[in-house]
Formats: structure tokens, sequence, C-alpha cells
């Protein structure tokens, strides 16, 4: 159901131009496809994310959250209820002590990573070249070259569904395969939460060590995955350890399948690439004929890593 113009109005008195209706989310996800979000709002301070998140429960509307849009397909009709974006605002990043850093969920990754490697500061260059923010990598469990968030990450501020800012230690965190949850005796779900701040416990190491190592890491990244082109990244999990999604797909000859403008880069067979006006509904379809093809020949079902959203 629409927004209604009550709402409509009091987004408006608190956010001003800060909030937009009907928004396109092609112009806030990396695939660059999506329909509308019934609003869309860009929150610069902590006490108007707390505000909002009240406010919504108040009024029982449903909210989501973006970062960088990099893991994201949003379906063709869009998304209903409030979509929050922090602004750059919040995207603090602070050392404490020797080893320590915290990082504001609306920081970019990759700039995280840049901080650590000039304050000397080993166990983030796994994460350098993942684009998007630090809450989107926190709630993915983002992770490359073996290592993820899980082995730096040493606690987490959030917002409540009460609306209420809460510290969460690691001890109280699950950490899986591109996923983070709460334990289970903590009772809450963290997709209903905002991610406001992570605190990372790196170790000391010389910085042009650190930067010849992430230098080897991003050209790796160069050579092994398309540039230039509109995507989300690896489409589809691995289904397990030792198997990637990629060579399954390229096996089962999927770089030659394609619908409208969405296709499978020739360099990467896991990333689906929106080559100029794919629609959502393009990259579903390509992605159940994927999904066809490497059940057919392996009978593995791949499932999707990219998170999918909206109507
Ligand atoms: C070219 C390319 C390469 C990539 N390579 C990798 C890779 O090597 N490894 C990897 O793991 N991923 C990779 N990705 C995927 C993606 O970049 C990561 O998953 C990234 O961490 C997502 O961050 P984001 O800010 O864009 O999150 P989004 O895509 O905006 O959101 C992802 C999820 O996080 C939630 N979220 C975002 N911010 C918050 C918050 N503050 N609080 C609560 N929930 C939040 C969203 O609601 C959504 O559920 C790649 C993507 C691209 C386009």
């Amino acid at each position: 159901m629409a927004l209604q113009s009550k709402f409509k109005q009091q987004l408006k008195n608190r956010f001003f131009d800060r909030v937009r209706f009907d928004e396109p989310m092609t112009a806030h996800t990396t695939l660059r496809v999506g329909g509308p979000a019934d609003a869309f709002v860009t929150v610069t301070e902590e006490r108007e994310l707390t505000w909002l998140v009240q406010w919504l429960k108040e009024n029982d509307l449903p909210f989501f959250i973006v970062g960088g849009g990099t893991n994201l397909l949003v379906k063709d009709k869009g998304i209903r209820g409030v979509v929050i974006c922090l602004a750059k605002d919040l995207a603090t990043i602070s050392q404490h002590g020797s080893t320590i850093l915290s990082a504001m969920a609306g920081a970019g990754l990759s700039t995280l990573c840049r901080f650590a490697i000039k304050q000397g500061l080993a166990g983030l260059n796994f994460a350098l070249g993942i684009p998007g923010t630090v809450g989107g990598a926190l709630r993915m469990n983002a992770g490359a070259w073996k290592g993820d968030m899980s082995n730096v990450l040493d606690s987490i501020r959030i917002i409540n569904p009460a609306g209420c800012i809460e510290f969460v230690d690691k001890r109280e965190l699950t950490f899986s395969y591109r996923s983070l949850s709460f334990v289970e005796e903590k009772s809450m779900d963290l997709a209903s939460c905002v991610i406001l701040e992570g605190r990372f416990s790196l170790s000391l190491q010389r910085s042009e060590r650190l930067k010849a190592e992430a230098d080897d890491m991003l050209n790796v990244r160069k050579k092994t995955q398309p540039a230039g082109f509109a995507s989300a990244g690896c489409f589809f999990r691995n289904p397990d350890s030792r198997e990637s999604a990629g060579r399954l797909i390229d096996l089962a000859r999927g770089k030659d399948l394609r619908v409208g403008d969405a296709a499978v880069s020739e360099k990467h067979a896991n990333f689906i690439v929106n080559q100029g006006r794919a629609s959502a509904e393009d990259i579903l379809c390509l992605m159940n004929l994927i999904q066809e093809a490497v059940l057919k020949k392996f009978n593995i079902m791949l499932e999707p890593e990219v998170k999918i959203v909206g109507d």
C-alpha cells in the first residue's frame, strides 16, 4: 500500500528536502535496476535516526536500510515504506588506543581499509576493493581472500527496533557466510535494526608492507572482475567452500545466456551485468536460467548471494 499523505507530510516536516517520494532505486543500486521507494530519507544524525525508527514503529510502517546498494537487486515495482540512507555525515572513522578503529556505518568500506593502512594497522586488507559501506559490509559479513568481517569485528552499536541505541559485543553475534545475526538468546532480528557503528580490533604492521599487499590484491581484482559494467558483484553464493559458483556457471555454459540487457560477464561467470537497460525482471529471468543450467548439469541449486528486495 502506498504511503498515506499524512505520513508524507510528517516526513517532510522533519526532513525537508532530505526526503523524496517515489524515488527510483535505480539511482541507489550498482546493478542500476529497481522501481521506486515510497519514501527515501537521507539521515544525517544519530538523533534523527532514532526518531525515525521510533516514528516508523509507532505508525507500523516498514523500513529498509540502503548502504552503497552494491549487493541489492530491487524489483521493478520498488520498495514499500521508507528506505533509509545514512549520509556521509554518519561516516566518521576514529582510532582508539593503538589497535582499535571505529567506523560509523555510512563510511565507505574502502575508506576504512585505507585509513587502517595509513595508521599501520593490519587485518582489513581483505576488504579493500569491496564496494559499499561499513554498515552493509557488517550486515553481509562481507569477505574475500578467506577473510571476512568476523575476523576483525569487536562490537557494533545498533538502533534496536524500539529506536534505542544498544552496544552489542561480538559474543552476542553469529557470523556465517555473507550474513550476520544475533545469537539465539538475544531473541531479536538484526534485519529489524540499524547498524550505527562497528569497532574493529586490528594488529600493528608497517604501512608500506600493508600497502604492497593491498596493491597485489587490487590487481588480482582488476584482472578477474569486470570493470565498467553495472553489477552487484558475485550474484550467487558458492555452494560450499571447495566449489565456486562461477566455475559451475562457466561449465554449464552460463556465459552464453542473456535476457535483454542482462548478461553473464565474460570475465567472471558469477557476475550478472546490466549492459544498459536491463530491468530487475530481466535479471531475475537470467538468474532462473542460470540456476536451471547448473541444476541440470550438476544437480546443484545455486542460491543468490545478492539480496532481492521489493515488490
Ligand atoms: C564489483 C563488486 C565487487 C564485490 N565484491 C565483493 C567481495 O569481494 N566480497 C563481498 O563480500 N561482497 C562483494 N560485493 C558485494 C557488496 O559490495 C558487499 O556485500 C557490501 O558489503 C555491501 O555493502 P553496501 O553498503 O553496498 O550494502 P547494501 O547493498 O546497500 O545492503 C546490503 C544489506 O545490508 C543492509 N544494510 C546496509 N547498511 C546497513 C546498516 N547501516 N544497518 C543495517 N543494515 C544495513 C541492507 O539493508 C541490505 O540488507 C561486491 C559488489 C560489487 C558491485
